[in-house]
């Protein structure tokens, strides 16, 4: 998507550990014209899908997920981070590696909002290793519920998670597939952008 991809090379600040920033319209402060029109092209390449849940994890997907809910007329489920080792027998659990702290979260959402006739589309503002998304795919699958897709803001496609979730099989449209990018602020777009 072109409009993304020209506001991250705009505004993105790529940290080093392959890290790239993007407080000024995303994960700070948000841009929510921006963050409409990310939703409105999901809602084009999910159209006809039958979508009847947004699935995604706190605390950086809210918001992008809350605006793809509004476009998609349904609900918006966020996944919960716990430390907490007793897990309630009342939510489906998995544990997730975080790429930005390092650490290990128990991921969380309640048996009450996810049901095996749901038909999944999980939202995250990142993709790197696919940690993250594999831990919200395994919720919804422990659910019995569809994961009809996966809807990504940024993809790092040289961090490997996006090619081995697609081998799997799994549906991941990303709005800006960055092919690499390197400490001197060179960003490479799959699009060629
Ligand atoms: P993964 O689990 O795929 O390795 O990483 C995805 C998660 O880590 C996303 O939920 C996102 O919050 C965070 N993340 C990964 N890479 C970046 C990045 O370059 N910048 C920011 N701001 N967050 C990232």
């Amino acid at each position: 998507m072109k409009l993304l991809e020209d506001r991250i090379i705009q505004d993105g600040t790529i940290k080093p550990g392959g890290v790239l920033k993007v407080d000024n319209f995303l994960n700070h402060q948000i841009d929510t014209g921006l963050l409409y029109e990310m939703a409105c092209e999901w809602k084009r390449l999910y159209v006809n899908c039958n979508i009847n849940k947004i699935l995604t994890i706190e605390a950086s997907g809210i918001g992008l997920a809350s605006m793809t809910g509004y476009v998609f007329g349904c609900p918006v489920l966020f996944a919960k981070k716990s430390k907490t080792v007793n897990i309630s027998p009342d939510v489906y659990s998995v544990e997730v590696p975080s790429f930005t702290h390092k650490t290990v979260n128990t991921v969380m959402v309640s048996r009450e909002y996810l049901h095996a006739d749901d038909r999944v589309l999980i939202i995250d503002d990142f993709l790197a290793t696919g940690a993250a998304l594999k831990g919200l795919i395994a919720l919804t699958e422990l659910a019995g519920a569809t994961v009809v897709g996966c809807g990504i803001a940024i993809e790092k496609e040289f961090q490997g998670g996006g090619p081995e979730l697609r081998a799997q099989g799994y549906r991941i449209e990303s709005l800006a597939r960055i092919q690499s990018m390197t400490d001197d602020g060179k960003i490479l777009f799959a699009s060629g952008n």
